[in-house]
């Protein structure tokens, strides 16, 4: 995936975004990044990704919040850790990763309307806040509800099958002790 970029004057840069990226752990080093590339080149996903890696880590350090926070790279990003484990400056890229992710939630950025991982993390979240669990049927239809009425209709006889197989529930599945849960998310939301 490529996507056009348009050059960008300093003013228009959010140097903030490099000062939080600081506060994060694992992104206290990110200004050391050497750029040397090593993270793109090991990185199983980024034939995938709109920036690579090490741009990323490049692009978070000069302030471009909003190219950063609507790429595809972050949500294409598997987790595998193969980027950390082998960084020379001990930069935590995945942990960046899920940082980038976490802030492009609660900020509104999505590489695209219809790009269903934020939506369904979102999704997810808000469930689990809600009752303690997902329903993994309600959560579908919620992602596909909003990533555009299209993917409903498609996904509606799988949909079917399943509830009738027995693999999926619909009715809403809860933990007994929800106010417990509320309070986890409290302090959570507190301390982001
Ligand atoms: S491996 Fe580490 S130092 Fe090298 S480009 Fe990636 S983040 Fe920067
Ligand atoms: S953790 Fe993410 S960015 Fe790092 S190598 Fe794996 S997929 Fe790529």
């Amino acid at each position: 995936m490529k996507i056009a970029r348009k050059v960008k004057y300093e003013t228009e840069l959010d140097h903030s975004f490099h000062d939080w990226i600081s506060t994060v752990p694992g992104g206290e080093s990110i200004r050391e990044c050497i750029q040397c590339g090593t993270c793109s080149s090991i990185c199983p996903m980024s034939v995938y990704m709109d920036i690579s890696p090490r741009r990323i880590i490049a692009m978070a350090d000069a302030g471009f919040k909003k190219e950063v926070l609507s790429s595809f790279t972050i949500w294409l990003c598997s987790s595998c850790y193969a980027c950390t484990v082998n960084c020379p400056k001990d930069i935590k890229i995945t942990d960046v990763m899920y940082a980038f992710k976490r802030r492009a939630i609660e900020e509104g950025y999505y590489p695209s309307r219809k790009f269903t991982i934020p939506i369904l993390a979102k999704s997810f979240a808000n469930m689990v806040k809600k009752n303690g669990r997902t329903t993994e049927s309600r959560l579908v239809m919620t992602m596909a509800w909003k990533s555009g009425i299209g993917r409903l209709f498609r996904m509606a006889p799988l949909g079917l099958k399943l509830l009738k197989t027995g693999r999926f529930k619909w009715s809403k599945e809860k933990v007994g002790n929800r106010e417990q849960i509320r309070k986890i998310f409290e302090v959570l939301e507190a301390e982001a």
